[in-house]
């Protein structure tokens, strides 16, 4: 049995293939969200990929900001729930999951059963999400890819203070003429991304094991500021920008399971 996930963000579309629950037989990423190609794309990029179809698919689950605009879905879920579950799944010992995003960040505590016991979420300023990395990149003319590698070469971080994107940029643009070295500003800008999301973690409640998805997990440098932070490791997930489609796919399949059980 193949279940789908789609998950529709502010600044990537990302579809997860599940067999019998359990196995991922295709987790696409296409770097453009809700509003665009994006969702169509990786959807197609999906199906081509494995030779299946649309009609190979017993349920579909949609999640993330885009998600009442799929219409091949059969239900909607919060992203809360389905990077949950997505977790849940791929690191069984996770008790706390650390999202950023695009547009938000988010603070996940989970059950013993892998369930949502408490979250905390920013999703009203660009502040401490991917957006504002995208714009200090840009700003400092550093590929997205790159800023890890920098902030592994600072030496003395230095401090970005302001709490709007806006303000920060002209923060950065400042220190840069004054001729601070970019690996120092990639680090403090960092630094500051880190402690915004320990502020939401330290609201939900921090326990063993820290997990951390979501785009952003892709860039090592915020990953080390997060576990510096809270003073403890801190797991990537494997793939961590699918972790949301993955769980809608899994919810997809507790759908088409009972769907099967009804039918019989
Ligand atoms: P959403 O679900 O809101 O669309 P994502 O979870 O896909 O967002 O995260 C998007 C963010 O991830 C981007 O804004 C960007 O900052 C970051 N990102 C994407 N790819 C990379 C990469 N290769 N390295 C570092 N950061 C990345």
């Amino acid at each position: 049995m193949y279940t789908m996930g789609i998950d529709v963000g502010s600044a990537s579309s990302k579809v997860v293939i599940l067999k019998d629950g359990k196995d991922i037989v295709a987790g696409e990423v296409i770097q453009v969200g809700t509003g665009s190609s994006g969702p169509k794309r990786a959807l197609e990029q999906a199906l081509s990929k494995t030779g299946l179809n649309m009609e190979d698919m017993t349920t579909v689950v949609a999640t993330g900001y885009g998600r009442f605009a799929i219409e091949d879905a059969d239900k909607q879920m919060s992203e809360i729930s389905c990077h949950a579950k997505g977790i849940a799944f791929l690191v069984p010992t996770a008790k706390t999951i650390i999202d950023i995003g695009g547009q938000d960040a988010k603070a996940i505590k989970l059950d013993n059963d892998g369930g949502v016991k408490q979250f905390f979420m920013n999703d009203k300023c660009a502040a401490g999400t991917g957006r504002f990395l995208d714009v200090m990149a840009r700003v400092l003319e550093v590929e997205l890819s790159e800023m890890a590698e920098y902030d592994s070469r600072a030496t003395e971080p230095a401090t970005v203070s302001s709490t709007c994107t806006v303000f920060a940029e002209s923060e950065v643009i400042s220190q840069l003429s004054k001729g601070v070295s970019i690996e120092n500003i990639v680090a403090g800008v960092h630094q500051s991304v880190a402690s915004k999301a320990c502020g939401l973690a330290y609201r939900a409640g921090v326990e063993d094991d820290v997990v951390m998805c979501g785009g952003v997990a892709q860039n090592a440098g915020v990953v080390r500021a997060i576990s510096r932070e809270l003073k403890r490791p801190v797991i990537v997930a494997p793939n961590p920008q699918i972790t949301g489609a993955l769980g809608a796919a899994l919810f997809a399949y507790i759908e088409a399971s009972k769907k099967v059980v009804n039918e019989a």
